[in-house]
């Protein structure tokens, strides 16, 4: 396969965005995948755009409302959300966060328990109040997904599926392409965004990513009538409500997982952490508890130590730039994929101060880091 000015390993919305971006100002890309397009974490998780810690929140809510007209296909993108709160901590986690967003000067509103029932007809009476906040919003991770890559392929980006990279080829100092079961496909410039796995892909050019892999699933139930206000979450969980009618869920615990091999088995589902998601939801949304779960799938997060992405180009090799999302990428896609962009043409970020997501940070990180954290893989038999 003819190399390109730059390469992209994973065609996730990390990697499709940046091609999207790239492309769109005239440069050679070419994005590959081990699978299909958005194939793992990207089309799997709650289409959730609220991520008010990330030094990119500011584009991230500057361009979800725009993205429909800039990608010129649909993601279902639509903003705002209300969070309702169960318990008096989760009251206070929520009060905390609307004052963050003042300060940050987005609009956010306290609810009472009538003010959630009267927003939204799904709740019922256990809840103690909530929060409406007047921006973020989520989009369908499919439709999104399948809109970056037609997107980046209008401007000229190419896509190649099923081509898992296998290494990296250095030379002099730089990566110069990346291995293939049918030989090398050059590059200028590459950028990793394999999620999960760029750890293990980085780790064989020297570059120590700290990243862990944890399995979280999804619930979708039958269609139920709709809401004013498709998102609607709280209580430990994420999602929303579909276009059509559909609840779909996910939150709960982690379950974390060893390093990722280049290839490996899908996740999948399981009824103890369905069943979680399932009760907290109906909690949440009494006048739904009757509903069907028709679907579940489970999907791999990648986490690094401080729960923040890292999106850096380092000096040495000088040519890859680092982009690992950990956890928070599908809403903050299409600012990822600008500052990607940046890194990649202009060497830093230009609209936004993205230091605190370096990789430097992790500089002295104990090597057992998972450990202290007690991120580790269940043993076995306390899984079955
Ligand atoms: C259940 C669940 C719910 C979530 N909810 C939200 C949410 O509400 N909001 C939010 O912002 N985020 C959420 N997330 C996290 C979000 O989905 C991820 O952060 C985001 O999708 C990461 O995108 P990515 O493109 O960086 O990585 P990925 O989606 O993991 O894509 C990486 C791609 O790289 C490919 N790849 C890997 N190794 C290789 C290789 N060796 N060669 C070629 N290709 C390779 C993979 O096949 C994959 O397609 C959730 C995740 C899950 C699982």
């Amino acid at each position: 396969m003819k190399g390109a000015a730059v390469v992209i390993i994973g065609a996730g919305v990390t990697g499709l965005s940046a091609a999207w971006w790239l492309a769109r100002d005239g440069v050679d890309v070419l994005v590959l995948d081990k699978g299909v397009i958005g194939y793992e974490a990207s089309s799997r998780n709650g289409g959730g755009a609220t991520h008010y810690q990330s030094p990119l929140f500011h584009e991230e809510q500057r361009l979800w409302p725009l993205m429909d007209q800039l990608l010129g296909y649909p993601t279902e993108h639509r903003p705002e959300r209300i969070v309702i709160a169960m318990t008096e901590d989760q009251m206070a986690r929520y009060r905390r966060m609307q004052r963050i967003l003042a300060g940050l000067g987005y609009r956010a509103d306290m609810m009472d328990p009538q003010q959630v029932r009267d927003a939204v007809p799904l709740a019922g009476d256990r809840h103690i109040g909530g929060v409406h906040i007047r921006t973020g919003g989520q989009a369908n991770p499919q439709r999104t997904v399948q809109a970056y890559a037609w997107a980046a392929q209008d401007h000229g980006a190419r896509i190649a599926q099923h081509v898992p990279v296998l290494g990296i080829e250095m030379a002099q100092g730089r990566a110069v392409g990346v291995r293939t079961r049918d030989g090398t496909i050059g590059c200028d410039q590459l950028v990793v965004a394999a999620g999960p796995q760029s750890g293990v892909l980085l780790r064989g050019i020297g570059i120590d990513l700290p990243v862990a892999p944890a399995r979280a699933e999804m619930i979708v139930t039958e269609a139920l009538p709709l809401m004013p206000l498709g998102g609607v979450d709280g209580n430990g969980l994420y999602g929303r409500q579909t276009l059509r009618g559909n609840l779909a869920y996910g939150g709960g615990w982690h379950e974390w997982m060893d390093d990722l091999p280049l290839a490996g088995k899908l996740p999948r589902p399981s009824t103890p952490t369905i069943t979680q998601i399932a009760l907290r939801l109906a909690q949440i949304l009494p006048k739904a508890a009757h509903a069907r779960v028709i679907r579940s799938w489970a999907g791999i997060v990648e986490n690094t130590p401080d729960g923040r992405p890292v999106l850096d180009r380092p000096k040495a090799p000088g040519n890859v730039t680092v982009a690992t999302m950990s956890s928070v990428g599908f809403g903050l896609s299409p600012a990822s994929g600008r500052a990607v962009r940046d890194l990649v043409m202009d060497g830093r970020c230009g609209f936004a101060e993205i230091g605190k997501l370096s990789l430097a940070r992790f500089a002295g990180l104990d090597p057992d880091w998972r450990r202290l954290q007690g991120w580790v893989t269940p043993r076995a038999e306390v899984m079955a």
